[in-house]
């Protein structure tokens, strides 16, 4: 999709839901430009008046306090409609970041993981909040910015024109060369704002490496080399900072040079008109005021030719992600599920990320009285499968049915709802332990939080906190244990009453005595749903009904943990390993 195309679109949002604020600011724009460009024109006209009223008399201040006031009253005019015209340029440049930031947001929301794996957060964060910027900047200084510009050069053009063919081309002169001028220092001050960008990423990265590294730093003495690692990337912000301030100032010392030599040549050209009575003293002075009046806004050239290529930038990389097609998303026959899980059956499952094939021919199943224990070596393609069963992606083939309906066709929401993942990624909110126990069920009450941090072990820890389910968690809350999280992520998870809970590997980073009171809820679980536990660990899944050993994405062992111990295969060597070495197969 071309650059240009993104743009219009961009453009066509306000002429579709801001028409009258577009109406009011181009009008008020149309005000200011002529009422601007009529001072010139009066001063001019009532210069000539005083000078011919006083040719014979003398000289009388009456006039000049007459174009004082005139002066004045333009101006205070032209003052309101520019405000007219800002206020309402802003207002449209507002609610149309709002409106993007909204779909933005709401698209991250929807997009596949598929997506999510293959970008950046940083690079989502950026555009969210840095290009949604530029194209609110767009709508003054790009679409409003074009017409006041243009009306002002081309009203201007008439005017001296008018005055005199000659003298007027003079007076215009200096209009592309800064219109140039100021339009190549603005771009490639934006080439060097996007290296300063890059930089500044880098400097932000080694000192946050640092602090969130600082212990092994200190352990192995290694603070000069890091202060030398942050002078190299400050040495570098520095010096593109110094071609910031050159860019700068070369093209305001050209800009205003060569306007000032366009004006010296207009009043030595123009003063020889005066004497030859070609054009009066009052239509010279008009000539000066018109061109200073001019400079303002040619120098703003510049800015809108950098407004069109920042949000030309900007909009074809928003767009990128709002166009970017859902792969995972309900079909037109996706059915309601409500109903008690009797069976979740995975038939002949394939998937690969690209075209990287992970798992291959998987088929098992899992109900309330058969519970499933995934074990196998780091890579296998457990936590992939574990993502699968909630639909985070799509497969390549197989089927996985819930009750017997393919979960492509169940709604996402009651499938995600009845199919709940503890991820070994726990994430908690830096908020309250209250939000975050209740993220999956906000309008869980007190009783029920109480209840579910209860059965995973992490009330007593709460309610010591000085502000009990009110204490913050996170940078400036308490900052808890791996088990302590885990837990914490349990009781989500009890609270939102799912029927399939998968627990990937959430007892890897915790002691034996935690990870056994965390077994018992598990079990406890099971007798009301269906367990499937992924873990590297032995004991999370030897007493489940049937265990799957799992090694490059092939189901190598099936059985429970008596059957695959008298296998005497991979699983048996795994429990002799972590709990038993002296085990005998007979
Ligand atoms: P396990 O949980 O058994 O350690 P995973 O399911 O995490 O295994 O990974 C299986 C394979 O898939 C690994 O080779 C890993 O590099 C790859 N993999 C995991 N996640 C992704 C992803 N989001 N994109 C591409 N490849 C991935």
């Amino acid at each position: 999709m071309s650059i240009s195309r993104n743009l219009v679109r961009i453009i066509k949002i306000p002429l579709r839901a801001n028409k009258k604020d577009l109406a009011i600011s181009i009008i008020a724009i149309i005000f200011t430009a002529a009422l601007q460009m009529s001072i010139p024109y009066l001063l001019g006209l009532s210069i000539d008046k005083a000078f011919n009223n006083n040719i014979d008399q003398n000289l009388s201040i009456i006039p000049f306090i007459q174009i004082g006031i005139l002066v004045f009253l333009l101006s205070f005019a032209r003052g309101a409609f520019h405000y007219v015209h800002m206020f309402t340029g802003e207002k449209i440049g507002q609610s149309i970041a709002y409106k993007l930031r909204k779909s933005y947001f709401d698209k991250l929301q929807n997009l596949s993981f598929s997506f999510h794996d293959t970008v950046h957060t940083g690079d989502l964060i950026t555009k969210g909040i840095i290009d949604i910027e530029g194209v609110r900047l767009f709508v003054n200084t790009g679409i409003l910015r074009f017409f006041l510009l243009g009306i002002f050069i081309l009203t201007g053009a008439v005017l001296v024109l008018r005055i005199d063919l000659i003298l007027g081309l003079l007076a215009l002169s200096f209009i592309p060369f800064i219109g140039i001028v100021s339009s190549v220092s603005r771009l490639s001050l934006r080439q060097n704002w996007i290296r300063l960008q890059a930089q500044l990423g880098i400097l932000t990265r080694v000192m946050d490496e640092n602090l969130s590294g600082v212990r092994l730093v200190r352990s192995f003495m290694r603070q000069k080399y890091e202060l030398q690692k942050f002078s190299i990337a400050s040495s570098v912000v520095r010096k593109t900072t110094f071609r910031q301030i050159f860019i700068k100032s070369t093209s305001i010392s050209i800009n205003s040079f060569v306007f000032l030599i366009s004006m010296s040549l207009v009043v030595y050209f123009g003063a020889l008109a005066v004497t030859e009575q070609t054009i009066t003293i009052g239509e010279l002075a008009a000539l000066v005021a018109f061109m200073s009046i001019l400079q303002g806004p040619v120098r703003h050239i510049g800015q809108l030719v950098n407004s069109i290529a920042r949000a030309s930038a900007a909009s074809s990389r928003l767009y990128d992600v709002l166009d970017h097609s859902i792969e995972v998303k309900n079909n037109q026959k996706s059915i309601q599920f409500n109903d008690p899980v009797e069976e979740l059956k995975i038939e002949n499952l394939g998937f690969s990320y690209g075209k990287n094939e992970i798992l291959k021919n998987i088929s098992f199943f899992a109900n309330p009285k058969h519970s499933v224990g995934i074990v196998g070596p780091p890579g296998a393609g457990k936590t992939t499968l574990s993502r699968l069963l909630p639909r985070f992606y799509n497969l390549n083939s197989g089927r996985i049915l819930l009750n017997g309906t393919n979960i492509e066709d169940i709604n996402l929401e009651h499938l995600r709802h009845s199919v709940n993942l503890v991820d070994q990624d726990l994430f908690l909110f830096s908020d309250t332990f209250r939000e975050n126990v209740r993220f999956g069920k906000p309008s869980a009450d007190q009783d029920e939080i109480k209840s579910s941090t209860l059965k995973a072990h992490i009330y007593n820890h709460i309610d010591n906190l000085p502000e009990r389910f009110e204490t913050l968690i996170g940078e400036r809350g308490v900052q808890l244990s791996g088990g302590q999280r885990q837990r914490l992520s349990v009781s989500r998870t009890f609270l939102f009453h799912s029927k399939v809970v998968i627990f990937d590997d959430s007892t890897s980073a915790i002691d034996t005595q935690t990870e056994k009171e965390i077994r018992e809820e598990m079990s406890e679980l099971g007798e009301n749903i269906t367990l499937i536990v992924i873990a590297h660990r032995i004991s999370s899944v030897m007493n489940l009904d049937e265990i799957l050993y799992l090694d490059n994405g092939t189901i190598l062992e099936r059985g429970n943990h008596n059957e695959l111990i008298k296998l005497d295969g991979r699983y048996a060597n795994l429990y002799k390993m972590q709990i038993n070495p002296e085990l005998k197969v007979i």
